[in-house]
């Protein structure tokens, strides 16, 4: 598999492509991750609140990969929220997959009924300059928690990681990120597997040879985002980095865009969750 990157805004690279590791238990962590990063995978997304730390890090060690060229994510617990606390989590974390700093790091959720993002967030600006971190976003941000770390700090987020798939497509908070120059990455991008049965991307799929997977990771490839779907299963999560041998059409991705749906989230509003 011959990977692309993306740029970001603080200068560092990013695969575009990478595992997820949410609902993967602990103790499976090092064969899922040796798995994915013997099948050409460099990147892993992981958070404090998957319980898997631990896990993750052996698997990435056990490679034999240098630690250099594996990008790891993790993301800041709802219940860390605040500039201290947010220190604090992130040594533990550091400290649970064994590494000195990790690649990225985000916010998990905004709760903006707590109202303690933008401190955490100057936590997060503090690791990068400490070196903890190389690279800091967010997730599940909307525009005006966007807009509020920004005007407040003036640091950017590199990375705002959202619910994304053809059925929830976030065309306008898209827009923004392309303005504010923070890259989008998909969570959730073949909608939890619900996506795999729709007929349009069968179709499409059937016409390049593709699985339906791979045809959804491709989507959000040639759209510019960045992918991190979850596959515990060896031949599925090879399955899933099979995709750098084609593109799709005009015709296909105005098939895809077709399907955007405002009824189509799946996993919770962040507005209100956390
Ligand atoms: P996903 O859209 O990646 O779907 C995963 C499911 O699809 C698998 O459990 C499996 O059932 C199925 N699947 C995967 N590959 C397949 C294949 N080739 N053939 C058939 N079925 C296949 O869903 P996800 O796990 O919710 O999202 C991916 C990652 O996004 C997570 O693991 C996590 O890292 C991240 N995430 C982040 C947040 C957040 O709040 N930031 C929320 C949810 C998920």
């Amino acid at each position: 598999a011959h990977q692309t990157a993306l740029d970001l805004n603080d200068g560092r690279s990013i695969p575009q492509l990478g595992l997820g590791v949410w609902q993967v238990d602990d103790g499976e962590a090092p064969a899922v991750v040796g798995a994915a990063l013997a099948a050409g995978y460099r990147l892993i997304d992981g958070a404090a609140a998957y319980r898997n730390e631990r896990g993750v890090g052996a698997g990435v060690r056990q490679s034999g990969l240098p630690r250099d060229e594996v990008f790891v994510t993790s993301k800041l617990a709802n219940s860390e929220h605040g500039y201290d606390e947010a220190l604090r989590a992130c040594a533990a974390s550091l400290a649970a997959f064994g590494f000195d700093a990790l690649d990225l790091y985000l916010i998990h959720w905004p709760q903006p009924g707590r109202n303690r993002y933008v401190e955490t967030w100057k936590a997060l600006v503090r690791l990068r300059e400490e070196g903890r971190v190389r690279s800091i976003g967010v997730s599940n941000f909307g525009p005006d928690h966007l807009k509020r770390i920004v005007d407040e700090t003036g640091v950017v987020p590199a990375v705002n990681q959202v619910e994304l798939h053809p059925r929830f497509q976030q065309r306008r908070l898209r827009d923004l990120h392309a303005e504010m120059g923070i890259a989008t990455q998909s969570w959730s991008p073949l909608g939890q597997g619900r996506l795999l049965d729709d007929p349009t991307i069968g179709a499409i799929a059937a016409r390049h040879g593709k699985t339906p997977a791979q045809t959804i990771i491709r989507w959000h490839i040639d759209n510019g985002l960045l992918v991190i779907p979850k596959s515990v299963t060896p031949a599925r999560i090879r399955e899933n980095v099979e995709v750098f041998d084609f593109a799709l059409s005009e015709a296909d991705l105005d098939a895809i865009a077709a399907l955007d749906d405002s009824a189509g989230r799946i996993g919770p509003d962040p507005d209100r969750f956390g």
